[in-house]
């Protein structure tokens, strides 16, 4: 048996495990097989600095041609894996040949999801080249119809909005990115997009999409350039389930992120992975990131079960929102310079479960990563002093825990206010 280990997509999951199995000392013959014709990259800039012309491929990279050689990753691009054999240990490229495999890594994330309909002004978001081609469109007072009131649909309609185009965006639901958000966000969102003047429409059907125009069920037609599609993803799990691994809305994995074939792992979007007691996937650059990685340690033999803290950001005009955690359904509010907000998620023991923050810039970053280190403090919190603006999130942590090598220890359950 060949001991090469290979990994499936070379995206950010993929990339991110290839670069820890070397950084991790393996020294063994390392695939990573990519059907895109680039080395693996971050999509977040995407949306937001490639359509802007403020990013571009090289920066979004998780490594260079350098590296990769320095490194000994043997990459595969435009090279699409269309057969798994998992119980030979084996799987097939597009032009027919078999490569045998020792350990085996699927991250095929995920594209985009497609509307009905085709038509030439049609556009998707999930690659760089789609970003590109989307970017050349994009001038001074071309007619956008985004379809789709999420991040990706929101990100494309700031970046386009701040290169003068005229946008007009429909979501089908009652409020924007309503499937992620608390209400009290989307309601700031649209106030954001709405100020900025950006046309957004709510509780929106569609009837169809020509070429030169969106036509809604009430009868509307919204004369447009182009429509930019942006309504979800689908996981690339069909290779996984052609293979009769165990798949549902992902591919399905342990807590050691191994899914039910021997030898064979998954991570990123297609992941679909226990949180809490559930299945669910995460469609974020944190677990991308974190499940890259440690899908990357746990096929070199590691046996560490899989317990991140999930989140994710999104960057619209001059605004963020980030989150940490989950969300539960006791939340505190607390005001943040501006008119943003930072909501905390608390369990019935007033341990914080979540986060979310909405503020200028990146300004809320700080105490989103405070959060964490609350969540995984595990303490009980009184809602007034989450409430209070004036008391830092750093004190809430200092007053409970003495920092020893760097790490929190908790010396007891005295507060400032005390669990209600
Ligand atoms: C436009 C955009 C903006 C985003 N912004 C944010 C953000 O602001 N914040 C955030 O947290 N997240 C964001 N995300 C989400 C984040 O980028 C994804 O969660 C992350 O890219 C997932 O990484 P992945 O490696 O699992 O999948 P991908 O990055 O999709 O990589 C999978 C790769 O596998 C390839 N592949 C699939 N099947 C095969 C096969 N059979 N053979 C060979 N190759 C195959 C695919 O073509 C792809 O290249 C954004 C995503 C997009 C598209």
């Amino acid at each position: 048996m060949d001991d090469a280990l290979i990994i499936v997509g070379a995206g950010h999951a993929g990339g991110r495990a290839a670069l820890t199995l070397r950084e991790e000392g393996y020294a063994g013959r390392l695939i990573l097989i990519g059907d895109e014709p680039h080395l693996p990259y971050e999509r977040p800039p995407l949306s937001k600095g490639v359509l802007q012309g403020t990013a571009d491929l090289a920066g979004c990279s998780l490594f260079d041609n350098a590296r990769l050689a320095e490194l000994g990753i043997e990459h595969s691009a435009n090279n699409l894996v269309s057969r798994l054999d998992p119980q030979h240990q084996r799987l097939q490229l597009a032009d027919g040949q078999w490569l045998p495999y020792a350990g085996l890594l699927l991250a095929t994330g995920g594209r985009a999801r497609r509307l009905p309909w085709e038509a030439p002004n049609i556009v998707y978001l999930r690659t760089h080249d789609e970003a590109l081609a989307l970017r050349g469109a994009l001038r001074p007072g071309t007619r956008l119809v985004i379809v789709g009131g999420g991040f990706i649909g929101l990100e494309v309609a700031a970046s386009a909005r701040s290169l003068g185009c005229e946008v007009t965006v429909l979501e089908a639901g009652p409020r924007l990115a309503g499937r992620v958000l608390p209400p009290v966000i989307s309601a700031a969102l649209l106030d954001l997009h709405r100020r900025q003047g950006v046309d957004v429409r709510l509780n929106v059907v569609l009837e169809t999409i020509n070429a030169d125009a969106v036509l809604l069920v009430d009868g509307e037609r919204l004369a447009c350039d182009l429509v930019v599609v942006g309504i979800g993803m689908q996981p690339n799990l069909e290779l996984a389930a052609a293979a009769g691994l165990d798949v549902g809305q992902g591919i399905r994995v342990d807590a050691y992120l191994r899914t039910s074939a021997p030898y064979v792992y998954a991570a990123g979007d297609v992941c679909e992975f226990r949180l809490g007691g559930l299945y669910q996937r995460q469609e974020t650059w944190r677990n991308a990131e974190a499940q890259g990685r440690h899908a990357a340690l746990n096929m070199l033999g590691r046996e560490l079960p899989f317990e991140a803290i999930p989140g994710f950001w999104s960057d619209q005009f001059d605004w963020g929102v980030q989150t940490v955690g989950v969300m539960t359904p006791l939340m505190v509010s607390r005001p943040l310079p501006d008119g943003g907000l930072l909501l905390f998620y608390l369990d019935a023991d007033r341990r914080l479960q979540g986060a979310c923050g909405w503020a200028m810039g990146s300004r809320a970053a700080k105490d989103i990563k405070l959060c964490e280190r609350l969540i995984t403090a595990a303490i009980p919190l009184s809602e007034a002093s989450l409430a209070d603006p004036d008391l830092s999130l750093k004190h809430l942590l200092r007053g409970r825990y003495a920092p020893i090598s760097g790490v929190p220890i908790p010396v007891g359950h005295a507060n400032r206010a005390g669990p209600p």
